[in-house]
């Protein structure tokens, strides 16, 4: 159909109405309503475990299920919103811009794609095949903080150039070193603390980068790192924050900012050209941000405390049985329980898998010893009795 003739076509359906979401000139009708996990034949659980990845992440907060509803019912222009939306996250950050990045680790990568292009579209052509462009290839770290999202930094063609101490960083500062970075929940296994570590990166004139996706709350964070001088700072908006799983934020440096997009959709020929956010997810982020900022953080902490002591009184009123609070892990730092049991008194080898095949089906992570560890934080109000009656009950049957 030639175009005249396709609006000739929609003109003929004047009182048709709205545009629904499907495209189509007609009015939809309400939609029917499905079960989609039945129709999937898939189990949904009880997360008592927290928000990992494999588990689907966290669950959407109502403000950001709203703005994905709201923004899918309109176009504008990504770019614009990318505007729009980063200076208003840059604004709560103390940053000097910011933008929705798919994840922190594409954070990590764009901040590094950008630091390596500036704004040379050319040059972002050219990553991650550094070799004969004249881009620089290193990037130094302490060797602590060398774990696996690192690879974000490597997906880029640079090598990385892993130090101990001060002195040792000094000396691996070369004219190819393209930046330097820190993983901030790894930073008490590293000699080099962030203040040590942006006083010589100052001192060179060398571009610093912070993940600090595991390390909310407190959501003084969220702007802490900026306020050091850092001159990016990755987070994860899937996490507590309860964005889209699928979002993130790098903040930071005007500049480099700037060149981070040129690496990012809608631009192609680029390293995250496959690292897509649209306007829903976009806007998603930034109300789950604002919610999160917001929220009154010491009263929460204290609700997962809460809920943390019904299922412990619960599953110690077995006896044999034994749950304490155990020290807040280096990532993710949150209230967590340990279950553990006599096993004279209670023959319980897999509590964990038992918690899963049950019903309703719990997650919970393993502890040391065959033991349990249970989280609150992604856990509904109605779920906390649930929880603590289900440990309760299994540990109960297999009394001996
Ligand atoms: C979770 C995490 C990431 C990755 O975050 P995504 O938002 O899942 O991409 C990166 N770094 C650290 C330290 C993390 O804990």
């Amino acid at each position: 159909m030639k175009r005249r003739e396709i609006l000739k076509t929609l003109t003929m359906f004047p009182l048709a109405g709205a545009i629904g979401n499907s495209g189509s000139i007609v009015q939809a009708a309400p939609l029917p309503k499905r079960d989609i996990f039945s129709e999937f034949g898939l189990r949904t659980f009880i997360n008592a475990s927290g928000y990992f990845t494999s588990l689907s992440g966290s669950l959407m907060n109502d403000e950001a299920f709203e703005a994905i509803r709201d923004a899918s019912k309109h176009f504008c222009r990504l770019e614009e919103v990318q505007d729009k939306v980063g200076a208003r996250i840059a604004s709560l950050l103390h940053a000097e811009s910011a933008m929705v990045t798919a994840g922190a680790f594409s954070a990590l990568m764009l901040g590094m794609a950008g630091i390596l292009s500036g704004n040379d579209a050319k040059k972002a052509s050219q990553i991650p095949f550094l070799e004969g462009t004249g881009i620089k290839s290193e990037v130094i770290l302490q060797k602590a903080h060398n774990d696996g999202y690192a690879h974000a930094l490597k997906n880029c063609g640079v090598k990385l150039i892993t130090v101990t101490t001060a002195k040792e960083l000094e000396n691996a500062i070369t004219d190819q070193t393209a930046m330097m970075y820190f993983i901030n929940y790894q930073a008490s296994l590293g000699e080099i603390q962030h203040a040590e570590w942006l006083k010589i990166a100052k001192k060179h004139k060398i571009p610093t980068m912070i993940d600090m996706a595991a390390d909310l709350p407190p959501k003084e964070n969220l702007w802490k790192f900026h306020d050091m001088g850092f001159d990016l700072v990755c987070v994860s908006g899937g996490k507590f924050m309860r964005g889209p799983q699928s979002t993130g934020i790098l903040s930071g440096k005007k500049d480099l900012i700037a060149a981070a997009r040129l690496n990012a959709p809608p631009r192609g020929n680029n390293i995250g050209r496959g690292m897509k956010v649209n306007k829903e997810e976009v806007f998603a982020l930034y109300f789950a941000l604002e919610r999160f900022i917001n929220s009154d953080q010491d009263q929460e902490w204290k609700m997962l405390e809460d809920r943390i002591t019904v299922i412990a009184n619960a599953a110690s009123s077995v006896k044999g049985v034994k749950a304490e609070v155990i020290p807040l892990l280096l990532i993710n730092r949150i209230p967590t329980l340990n279950i553990s049991w006599d096993k004279s008194l209670i023959k319980l080898d897999n509590l964990a898998t038992n918690l899963r095949e049950g019903n309703p089906s719990i997650e919970v992570m393993g502890g040391p010893g065959g033991s349990i560890n249970v989280t609150t934080h992604m856990l509904k109000a109605d779920e906390v009795k649930i929880v603590a009656q289900r440990i309760k009950d299994e540990l109960t049957k297999a009394m001996v």
